[in-house]
């Protein structure tokens, strides 16, 4: 029997400050990994003043995780200790597997207009911690746009109506979707009953499921159990990203950039990383 999904929980971005000296909005972290599982953390960086993000994220180690950054405007520099360097821009993807680990610096370029992106932190099963370190870049013509319910969607990973997303080999697979919908519209997705969905708006406002409550800019609406997602908008238009995927059910223990399964595994990396034994490729 179909099943709509209906809020659960509706959590709103906190001021945070990250990196050297980064302001962003974290929408999820530690204190709610037990509902997001599997996610780990979405942060939100937004600014039209260079000052709140031009010391960026000097380089910096982080294990046991999937990192997916995706730019909606401005331009993040990049490097890692793979040998990998680059750009990514406005609807660029960056896909980082830190696996058994990797060493990077994000910074953030200073704009003439604004900085706007997002950071989602997917975790990695107990076996496929210590896989070794990936890294893709997909720019912003790799990423599949489609008219799907009347909204517009561009598809970072998951399929949609047998179009694939531009990430394919997440190791979690999840389903990360850039919706976009008009004024006075209605906007039904299948999705897997039981992976955990939440929809964070970045744009406009509207209503997801019966609740009657708008959710608006910088709020994300955790979802129940149920094989569809329904939104609606009324006078504004409303963007938002969908996320969903399957519950690891695995112990977490996590400091800072790294996230393992045990204390003793957390031990581990930081002592390799102080003693330069950190990087296993
Ligand atoms: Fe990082």
């Amino acid at each position: 029997m179909s099943k709509t999904r209906e809020i659960k929980a509706v959590w709103t971005g906190e001021a945070t400050i990250e990196g050297a000296g980064v302001r962003l909005k974290r929408v999820f972290g530690y204190p709610q990994v037990a509902e997001i599982d599997p996610f780990l953390l979405l942060d939100h960086f937004g600014s039209s003043d260079p000052a709140d993000y031009i010391a960026g994220f000097p380089w910096h180690p982080h294990r046991g995780i999937e990192t997916v950054t995706y730019m909606i405007d401005g331009v993040v520099n990049h490097g890692d200790s793979l040998g990998n360097k680059g750009s990514i821009g406005a609807g660029d993807v960056q896909w980082m597997t830190a696996g058994s680990g990797i060493i990077h610096e994000e910074m953030p370029q200073p704009s003439e207009n604004s900085l706007k992106g997002f950071q989602l932190w997917v975790n990695l099963p107990a076996e496929n911690k210590m896989t070794p370190p990936r890294y893709r870049g997909l720019s912003a013509n790799d990423i599949p746009e489609i008219d799907f319910s009347g909204a517009r969607v561009k598809i970072v990973s998951g399929t949609l109506e047998g179009t694939e997303g531009a990430l394919t080999d997440i190791v979690m697979g999840p389903t990360y979707l850039d919706i976009s919908m008009h004024p006075h519209s209605s906007f039904v997705i299948p999705v897997e009953e039981k992976h955990t969905a939440g929809a964070y708006v970045f744009e406009g406002r509207g209503y997801f499921g019966e609740q009657t409550n708008a959710i608006s800019e910088e709020q994300f609406a955790l979802l129940n159990e149920g094989d569809s997602i329904r939104a609606q908008t009324t006078e504004n238009p409303m963007r938002f990203l969908l996320i969903a995927g399957q519950p690891l059910n695995e112990p977490i223990v996590w400091r800072g950039p790294i996230v393992m399964n045990t204390r003793e595994q957390l031990d581990q990396a930081f002592f390799e990383y102080q003693n330069g034994t950190f990087i296993k490729d």
